[in-house]
């Protein structure tokens, strides 16, 4: 017979947080369902409905635990020595990446051309990546591929685009993208993988890429040299592509990456032959907007567990959210997760109106700046949790480990911001278009219009000073606030743009998160991030 006694107090599971799931990541939203319908998104709300119940339903995230434990094997050869290249993945896997193509993550635009189709497809990104982080990488470049081949291969695209933007697990197909190579990545034209013309447009690719991320793709845009200089191709997977191993990652782990060799695989030009920077970077471009997205989500994501937790949790005789130095970090959270929220949702209604000079730039500038603010607001968000915070099953490590990652691909932070500091030099009308839309904001904030008034002068100063790129990174900080709270002015509660202009703008704050000055209404950003 036991001697323990149950009805022992000292073993009740006492004042921890209910989990957070089941919730509607976008019923709870406001911001995002404020900016879906103001950017021209209002007849996406039932689809972004119902994305945000699965993604946060106990369901999906048991899938994420599963495919985060159960991680991706490649086999490169079946037991007689045949080469097969084939990943075995988590069933869960399958489910997650399954719900984001059948909610039309990867092609709604393309295949609807409804206006309005990017920003609906860019709430359903962020609240399906909520799902899991990893599944988002193939969603993505199949998203971004369609654009490439359009302007590149418009008979490529004629072939492709059907089952790339189809709805439908099993008989669609996904496309991939393989540029890094050992010697380079950012610096791509240091590629050294060959392109041997074999006539009617068609190469055989022999080289080795170094980063290739979900092989199990149909198709990848490659990157190879040929004798007109580097150039970008369509390669279908098959005989000639071996895996040779997966990277064994920070986050994403659920997602394989691997290395791969070229071995006189056909390839189809997309594009010119020697103009392949130009041809991928129209798949780039799209695949920057998804790491602006993938970013916003992690500030959301933290943001929301965090509040949930300190509504819940108590310490020394209080809730965690009622005690001020807590509400502080909760108010400094959210804000920051709104403000890449109204910005990301903006950038994505580019892509919808045309706005070829406002896109490309805020797309450099935005995907730089979010992508930046992510792991240490990651870091905060799980700290409020304690030491539950710490631990695989509060989700917050796998939030955290997730983060860097979007600042690293499709061009690093430097990357990015030199980016723009080339934009502002060769492409003249994308910074008069950037400034333009801050400008929308000017005399609804006194600290907004001193900061856009700093802005052009240091704009002015930079092109003169002997090394512009040493100030790249804080040229495109200010640009990137600029637009923040140009856009929470005009469309904000009070609070929210008061707080945002007072602390990144007009320097009433420390510099960790926390340090909001004693005049903001920490409880009113609060509630409005997290309703309850
Ligand atoms: C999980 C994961 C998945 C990936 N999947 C893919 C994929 O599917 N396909 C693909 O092609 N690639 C993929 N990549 C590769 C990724 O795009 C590259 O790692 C990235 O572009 C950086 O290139 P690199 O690693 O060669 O770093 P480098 O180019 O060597 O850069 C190193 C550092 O130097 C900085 N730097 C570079 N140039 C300059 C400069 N001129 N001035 C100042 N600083 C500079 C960068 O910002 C960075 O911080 C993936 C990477 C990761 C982590």
């Amino acid at each position: 017979m036991s001697t323990v006694d149950v009805s022992d107090p000292a073993r009740e599971v006492l004042n921890q947080p209910p989990p957070l799931q089941p919730i509607n990541l976008f019923e709870v939203d406001v911001a995002l369902r404020e900016a879906l319908e103001r950017e021209g998104g209002g007849w996406g709300m039932d689809r972004a409905r119902d994305a945000g119940a699965v993604a946060g339903s106990p369901e999906t995230l048991e899938h994420s635990r599963r495919a985060e434990r159960n991680l991706p094997v490649l086999r490169t050869h079946d037991r007689f020595g045949n080469r097969i290249d084939e990943v075995e993945l988590d069933p869960s896997w399958h489910w997650l990446l399954k719900g984001a193509i059948e909610r039309e993550v990867h092609g709604l635009p393309w295949r609807t051309g409804d206006p309005g189709g990017h920003v609906v497809r860019a709430a359903l990104f962020m609240l399906w990546s909520n799902a899991n982080d990893g599944v988002m990488c193939p969603v993505s470049m199949t998203y971004a591929a369609v654009p490439a081949l359009r302007d590149g291969a418009p008979e490529l695209a004629a072939e492709w685009e059907p089952r790339l933007t189809l709805p439908d697990y099993d008989s669609g197909a996904l496309a991939g993208m393989a540029m890094t190579e050992r010697q380079g990545g950012s610096d791509v034209r240091a590629n050294i993988t060959r392109a041997e013309p074999v006539g009617d447009g068609r190469y055989e690719l022999n080289g080795h890429k170094w980063f290739c991320s979900y092989p199990p793709c149909d198709v990848f845009l490659v990157l190879a040299q040929a004798p007109g200089g580097l150039s970008c191709f369509l390669v279908e997977r098959g005989p000639g592509m071996e895996f040779q191993r997966l990277k064994d990652k920070l986050g994403t782990r659920s997602l394989p990456s691997s290395e791969v060799e070229f071995r006189g695989i056909e390839g189809r030009l997309v594009g010119e032959e020697g103009r392949g920077v130009p041809a991928i970077i129209r798949m780039v471009n799209h695949t920057r907007l998804d790491c602006l997205l993938g970013a916003t989500t992690g500030l959301r994501r933290g943001t929301v567990e965090a509040i949930h937790h300190a509504r819940h949790r108590r310490a020394f005789g209080a809730l965690l959210v009622d005690q001020p130095a807590m509400l502080n970090v909760l108010a400094d959270l959210a804000i920051e997760s709104e403000a890449a929220t109204v910005s990301a949702m903006r950038v994505a209604r580019s892509y919808d109106d045309g706005e070829g000079a406002f896109r490309r730039f805020a797309t450099a500038v935005m995907k730089y700046w979010v992508c930046k603010r992510a792991p240490a607001h990651a870091a905060e968000a799980l700290e409020c949790l304690g030491g539950n915070g710490f631990v695989e099953d509060s989700g917050m490590p796998l939030l955290y480990r997730d983060a860097p990652l979007n600042s690293i691909w499709e061009g690093s932070g430097n990357v990015a911001a030199l980016d723009v500091l080339r934009a502002m030099a060769r492409e003249p009308e994308g910074l008069p278009a950037f400034l333009a839309e801050c400008e929308l904001g000017a005399g609804g904030d006194r600290r907004l219009d001193e900061h856009l008034s700093r802005v052009r002068e240091r704009i002015d100063q930079l092109f003169a000073a002997d090394e512009p790129q040493f100030q790249a990174r804080r040229m495109v900080e200010d640009l990137a606030l600029a637009l923040q709270a140009s856009l929470l002015v005009r469309d904000a509660p009070e609070p929210v743009a008061d707080a945002f202009c007072a602390s990144r703008l007009g320097g009433d704050c420390g510099r960790v998160y926390g340090t909001l000055g004693p005049k903001v209404d920490a409880r009113a950003i609060v509630e409005r991030a997290l309703p309850g």
